[in-house]
Parts: C-alpha cells; sequence; structure tokens
C-alpha cells in the first residue's frame, strides 16, 4: 500500500487553541482524508510543544504544576479537534515518555558524533520568541514580533554545528530534493542561508529553565526548543516509524519556516535520517482586514465558531476563502454569506429538489453522461498542489451544472426518471468528493441517496439569518 505522512507543527501549549492552528490542522484533515480516499495508508501527525520557560512560568502564575497545567491545556486541544472532526493518527505531546526517550538517543547520538559542543552563546535573546534574534532582526533594539526590549545574553551552553550543513543544505533545497513550498518562500530561504548559518544553542542552564529534558550527558543543563520539538516528527511515528518515514508534506505558517529549512534538515542529516519532501509554507489571516490581536478584541475563538456556524461551516470557510499558501481574510460576515451563498443555496438546494422529484417520480437506471461534465482529473491535480481552494471552486462549478440541468430538463413538467438517475449519481459524486471538507454532511447525503426510498427529508444546511 502507498503510503502518506502529514504533519503538522506542535503548538506550544501555554494557552489554549488558537484559530491559526486550527486552520493548519484542518488542511491536514483536509489532505489525510483525500488521500485516505485515494487508497493511501495515511499517518497525520499534530500535538504539542511541552516544554521551555514560558510553560514553566505560565503554570507557575496559574498556581499550578506544569504537568496539570499542561493536562488541562491538552484536554482543550483534544476536545476541539475532536469536535472539527479531525481524525489525526496520533496527538504528541512532548512531555510523553516515548518521545522525551527519543530526544535523549538523538541527543547522545550527536554529541558522540562531536555534532554537539559545548561552547559560549552570546546573542540578543527575546523571552516572547524564546529565542536568540539576530542583530538584523531587531527594530530599534527591539523584537519586532513582540515589541520588547531583548536582552544580551552570554552563557555556558552546547551547540549544535548547523554552520557545517550551510552547503549540503543548499544543495538539497535547490535541487528540490528537500521542496519548500510555495516557490516564493523557496527563495526567502536560499537567501536567507546564503548570508550564513551560525551554529545554534541547543541547550539552557538547569536553573534558568527547569522544565525541559535534562541532556544525558550534562545533568546541569536542559535542552532547548528545538530538537526536542522537530524530534516530535521522528518519535510521533512510534512503532510505525519505518513504514512512514520520512513525511511527504509538513504544513506550517511563515514564522517557523526558517528554523524548518535549516535546524530541521541539519539535525536530520547529522542523525543519517532522510529528509521530508516537501515543506509547504500557508499565509496569515487577518480578521475583518485587520491583524488579529487582543488589543483590537478581534481574536478568533475557534470554540465559540464552531458552537454558533456548526462544524462544517467553518471547515468550508476556512478551506474556501483563504487560498492555502497565501495570506486571506476572516470575517463572520464572509463566513455567514458563504455558508448561505454556497452551501445553503446551490448544495442544500440541489439535495432537496432532487430529493422531492425522486420522491414523486421515482428512478430509472441508465447510463450517466452527467459525470462528464466533472472534470476529475483537474480535481485530484489542485489537491496534489494543496490548492484547496480551487477543489472547491471546481466542485462547485459542477453542482451549478446540475441545478441547471433540473432547470433546463424540467423534470418536474416530464417526469423524466432518468435524468433523476443521473441527478442521483451526480449528488452522490460530489458527496464523495467534498467529503474531506465537510464529511458530516456528505455522510448524511450518502445516506439519504444510498436509502431504499429516497424523500425529501429536513434541509441539510439551515439559512442563517
Ligand atoms: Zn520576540
Amino acid at each position: 500500500m502507498r503510503k502518506f505522512y502529514v504533519t503538522t507543527p506542535i503548538y506550544y501549549a501555554n494557552a489554549p487553541p488558537h484559530i491559526g492552528g486550527v486552520y493548519t490542522t484542518l488542511a491536514a484533515d483536509v489532505l489525510s482524508r483525500w488521500k485516505r480516499l485515494k487508497g493511501y495508508d495515511v499517518f497525520f501527525l499534530t500535538g504539542l510543544d511541552e516544554h521551555g520557560k514560558k510553560i514553566q512560568e505560565t503554570a507557575k502564575q496559574s498556581g499550578k504544576d506544569p504537568k496539570s497545567f499542561l493536562d488541562a491545556i491538552a484536554e482543550k486541544y483534544r476536545l476541539l479537534f475532536r469536535k472539527l472532526g479531525f481524525e489525526y493518527s496520533n496527538f504528541i505531546r512532548t512531555t510523553d515518555s516515548y518521545h522525551e526517550k527519543r530526544v535523549i538517543e538523538l541527543l547522545k547520538d550527536l554529541y558522540s558524533k562531536g555534532y554537539i559542543y559545548k561552547g559560549v552563546y552570546e546573542a540578543y535573546y527575546c523571552v516572547g520568541c524564546e529565542q536568540y534574534l539576530k542583530k538584523s532582526d531587531l527594530v530599534d533594539g527591539k523584537c519586532p514580533l513582540h515589541n520588547r526590549t531583548v536582552e544580551l545574553r552570554k552563557e555556558e551552553a552546547y551547540l549544535f554545528r548547523l554552520s557545517q550543513f550551510q552547503g549540503e543544505l543548499l544543495k538539497v533545497i535547490k535541487s528540490g530534493e528537500f521542496e519548500i513550498l510555495p516557490f516564493s518562500r523557496r527563495k526567502e530561504v536560499i537567501s536567507f542561508i546564503e548570508q550564513g548559518l551560525s551554529d545554534i544553542s541547543i541547550s539552557r542552564r538547569k536553573s534558568d529553565v527547569e522544565w525541559g529534558i535534562p541532556l544525558p550527558f550534562d545533568k546541569d543543563h536542559t535542552c532547548y526548543v528545538w530538537i526536542d520539538a522537530f524530534w516530535n516528527y521522528v518519535s510521533g511515528l512510534q512503532e510505525k516509524f519505518s513504514v512512514f518515514w520520512p513525511p511527504d508534506v509538513q504544513f506550517m505558517a511563515n514564522d517557523i519556516l526558517r528554523v524548518h529549512a535549516t535546524i530541521w534538515p541539519a539535525l536530520l542529516l547529522a542523525a543519517g535520517l532522510s529528509l521530508p519532501k516537501k515543506l509547504f509554507i500557508h499565509g496569515y489571516f487577518t480578521v475583518d482586514g485587520r491583524k488579529m490581536s487582543k488589543s483590537l478584541g478581534n481574536v478568533v475563538d475557534p470554540f465559540e465558531m464552531v458552537e454558533k456556524y456548526g462544524v462544517d461551516a467553518l471547515r468550508y470557510f476556512l478551506m474556501r476563502n483563504i487560498p492555502f499558501g497565501q495570506d486571506g481574510d476572516f470575517s463572520e460576515k464572509g463566513l455567514v454569506e458563504r455558508y448561505n451563498n454556497e452551501l445553503v443555496n446551490k448544495l442544500g438546494n440541489l439535495v432537496s429538489r432532487v430529493e422531492g422529484l425522486i420522491e414523486r417520480n421515482g428512478l430509472e437506471r441508465c447510463e450517466v453522461t452527467l459525470l462528464k461534465s466533472l472534470n476529475e482529473e483537474k480535481i485530484e491535480r489542485y489537491f496534489e498542489n494543496f490548492e484547496f481552494d480551487k477543489v472547491l471552486n471546481e466542485i462547485f462549478r459542477f453542482i451549478d451544472f446540475c441545478n441547471e440541468v433540473i432547470q433546463r430538463s424540467k423534470p418536474w413538467e416530464t417526469g423524466d426518471r432518468k435524468i433523476l438517475y443521473e441527478l442521483k449519481e451526480g449528488i452522490l459524486k460530489v458527496a464523495e468528493l467534498l467529503w474531506p471538507f465537510i464529511p458530516s454532511s456528505c455522510d448524511e447525503i450518502r445516506k439519504r441517496f444510498s436509502a431504499e426510498k429516497i424523500i425529501k427529508n429536513k434541509p441539510l444546511f439551515k439559512k442563517i439569518s
């Protein structure tokens, strides 16, 4: 059986789920469902990054020990992901013992090979980013992302010889062996690497960051974010590693592209593992045309959206309105418009008209020429390129066509049972192709149209006023 391995980033567990994480994980879910339909054996990994100073501090502020703080956050994620219908294969937490074990093995391996050495690290550190920044990244001496003053730190640390991999990284990226998509992102990465890579610190003193995996060769230090976080993609497969490695595609937003295009493949090269085939970078979205931020009070709560509009409305809108790989906009007004215009008026109406006509006239089996108007090859190509909005556009073009066929052939006058049979087959095809996006509605459509006796049911989607 052909295999397919897709990952999302692991989300930093110092806060409840964010709409951005929902978006990435949804895309991975849609793709996984499509690949399963196509007969692939799929592994879909998502989860949480649970170590580091910020978690240590946030837990302390909320009066909890880190573990019970994290358990509560993980439960919120699982609950939301379940509500959204995400069928992941594993939800990894970097505090899971199987993960910690693999990280310790890696650290020992890299240390014994000389890729990790003790040195001094001096750089500008942003507590918000939980990482060192280059001088060129700073704006007025501040972290541009967090708008806070950075500290110049000099400390004893263990370093990973990232600089040693510069040439090889450029080679695998330029050759496409390690593909970065969309293409514009690849160009950015290449020019970033060509400016030169420095060795990176992979540890913190335990007195500074206690909540981390202790280095197996120096118990006074804990492993610092990147090695621990990246290795989830390896450890998360557990006993299925040999079947699924390497990832076929890894989805992420642009903020973590640089590290995923440098530190991550360098670690794999150092460990002697093959590289992921593709990284795909999706865009950010604004809310009502503005940047989402707490101070503007426009942070989208994914739980609230699901409660208010239902799972399929949210899934559909996120995949339809924001082209994957580009920036886009989220607005409740837009969501309601698309839901009413596309799901209610186009799909819902088609289903309900055909149900009613079949109930009154019945069906007569015949050759289904209607499906020739559906370009499945095109849909497949769009899926392969992660152009989910275009997939939906193509399917809805066919739904429009089916609605036109009803108008034109007037089966309510002619009682043409053959055209109703064709329409039924068309609708079942639509339910198959839309299933990765709106699974529960499609399951319902299939149930209705596979029934012994097809009758007019209640509307599939209720109009939102
Ligand atoms: Zn920062």
